[in-house]
């Protein structure tokens, strides 16, 4: 009795260790890459000729209704989309970054890294203060090129040659024909500018399939932007300014448009999501997990 007892135990330790590591296995696979295009509206997407980002929303969880924070600067809602808070919390009122708050409510790259220490994270951005609330370690990788085109480079190089966990990709291109010529639909250097990032989003989704260990990983891509505009600016709490588009990409998207209200603060919560980790209560994070 005790021998066969004792192969039961055995056989129920086993199976629960199988299942562990093959959990763990999964878990460690999950993947998540962030690709920001500044000042892109969605309206202004739609009539751009995008054939990359409509292959990603279509067959995604998209909302071309998401909204940013009213006070519509940049700094101001790139820090949203990365801390999962709003700027009461964050504390980042302009494109200056005076006195963010990070010691309370970090980068997500912290947060994920809190509970998975070994995660490779990267951040390479044509606008460099976005990495001001960068802390020590919070980037395994922090990269700043000076053009869209340089920074699709060295996006593309890192998902061929790095064992990477979570990404930010950081476009500004748009933003800068929508401050030159305007952000209007009829504007074709603006829906130019957009039509051109979807080209380097294209490159850099291939680059993503492309790597050697793809079959094995488990990729979130999210997209998204961090303000619109009118005339030659924004900063406005209207919607032309402050109505983004949210884009949500992968094997465990829930395919469709999302009905529910989405904002900027849900692509942290949803990356850490992605990435497995438990998104705690005391973070007092603002953003839901959207599109899973
Ligand atoms: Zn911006």
């Amino acid at each position: 009795m005790y021998k066969i007892d004792c192969r039961n135990e055995l056989l129920v330790w086993g199976f629960g260790l199988l299942f562990m590591l093959s959990h763990l296995g999964v878990t460690a696979q999950n993947k998540v890459l962030i690709i920001g295009i500044d000042g892109t509206r969605p309206d202004a997407l739609l009539v751009a000729k995008t054939p990359h980002l409509d292959n990603l929303w279509q067959n995604g969880a998209y909302s071309f209704n998401a909204q940013t924070d009213p006070l519509s600067w940049s700094g101001v809602c790139w820090t949203s989309m990365l801390t999962g808070v709003w700027k009461e919390k964050h504390k980042v009122y302009s494109n200056e970054y005076k006195n963010p708050n990070v010691k309370e409510y970090p980068h997500f790259f912290r947060r994920a890294k809190e509970q998975t220490p070994n995660l490779k994270t990267y951040s390479i951005a044509n606008w460099k203060p976005v990495h001001t609330i960068l802390q020590e370690n919070d980037a395994t990788g922090t990269i700043h090129r000076k053009t869209d085109k340089k920074v699709t480079d060295e996006v593309v190089k890192t998902l061929k040659n790095t064992d990477v966990d979570a990404m930010f990709v950081h476009l500004d291109d748009v933003d800068h024909a929508g401050h030159k010529y305007g952000y209007a639909l009829n504007n074709d250097k603006y829906i130019g500018a957009i039509e051109k990032a979807d080209e380097k989003v294209g490159k850099i989704v291939k680059a993503l399939k492309r790597r050697k260990e793809y079959g094995k990983e488990n990729w979130l891509v999210l997209v998204s932007t961090d303000h619109g505009g009118t005339g030659y600016g924004h900063g406005k709490d209207i919607p032309e300014h402050t109505t983004i588009f949210y884009i949500a990409s992968g094997k465990d998207v829930v395919q469709g448009e999302l009905l529910k209200q989405v904002n900027i603060v849900d692509v942290a919560v949803t990356a850490l999501k992605h990435l497995g980790l438990d998104v705690k209560e005391e973070w007092k994070l603002d953003g839901e997990v959207s599109g899973l």
